[in-house]
């Protein structure tokens, strides 16, 4: 078992870690048992397993596996089995120990996606859904090696019109408890477009808002922003506060942690932001 006593325990216990990467994802490294010891270290109250679920039949170079004992299998809704069960395990071993284990996912969104999310929500227990917006028109937007590819078809304008769409339509079809990472076009889009696109990200947040609202689908603060360079978490501080002055509920605190190290990243800064940073669990 790795030892993470190097870890700073952060001093505002019990929390919760709702979006870390294990490695049935395949762009991150650590078992279940390890983030679940970081996650003791950094005295963590909950976490939840959100392995990547990609299964758009028309995604274009996208990833579109689940690692389980190493190989990548396809994304199938028989496939997520061996998943489901090793967060119920993990659920079990780690509860009497202080850590509550969620079992959540999150799915890729794409156009005509409802089917297969009621498919997987009809055969296992998913208390958390989540919607990772990554694409325009199928093509990738967050990956380093793709985005260049596909922000070169789209003006900032078209990008952000395409990406607010999307981010209306999932919270529209009422299936996805939480949008990932909002404004994630900031990633690269940023670098890509410059300073327009986030003014643009900001003059079509009402519609977001809108459509969040409607559904009662919340927002997390994905402190993963700062990994990667950026002011501030996603959504960044004037496109949360407009969605709290908006009245969607931003809920949530996500790591998007992709190694054990990176658990409850920056969450003693970020825990002021969410509305309720402790979510009751049942065992
Ligand atoms: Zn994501
Ligand atoms: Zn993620």
């Amino acid at each position: 078992m790795p030892d993470y006593s190097h870890l700073e325990p952060l001093f505002l216990t019990g929390l919760a870690d709702y979006h870390v990467h294990c490695n049935f994802s395949i762009d991150a490294e650590g078992s279940i048992d390890d983030y679940c010891q970081a996650g003791l270290r950094r005295g963590l109250a909950e976490m939840c397993f959100t392995t990547h679920y990609d299964s758009n039949p028309a995604g274009k170079g996208a990833d579109s596996f689940i690692r389980v004992d190493g190989k990548n299998t396809p994304a199938t809704v028989d496939n997520l089995a061996p998943y489901v069960d090793a967060v119920a395990a993990a659920h079990d071993k780690y509860f009497s120990q202080g850590l509550a284990v969620t079992l959540g996912l999150e799915f890729g969104w794409y156009a005509g996606c409802e089917e297969e999310v009621q498919k997987l929500q009809d055969r296992y227990p998913i208390e958390y859904m989540m919607a990772g917006i990554h694409e325009l028109d199928d093509l990738c937007f967050c990956c380093h090696n793709r985005f260049e590819a596909c922000f070169s078809r789209y003006s900032v304008e078209e990008a952000v019109e395409k990406y607010a769409g999307d981010v209306c339509r999932a919270a529209a079809s009422g299936l996805f408890r939480t949008i990932a990472h909002l404004d994630y076009l900031r990633k690269y889009g940023c670098e890509f477009y410059g300073e327009r696109l986030e003014q643009l990200l900001l003059e079509r947040s009402g519609d977001m808002f809108a459509a969040l609202k409607d559904s009662e689908t919340t927002l997390e603060i994905n402190t993963s922003a700062m990994r990667k360079g950026l002011d501030g978490y996603f959504p960044g501080m004037a496109m949360a506060n407009r969605a709290r002055r908006a009245g969607v509920d931003i809920r949530y605190l996500g790591s998007d942690a992709h190694r054990p190290e990176d658990v409850a990243f920056d969450f003693d800064a970020a825990a002021a932001l969410v509305n309720s940073s402790i979510v009751a669990c049942e065992d």
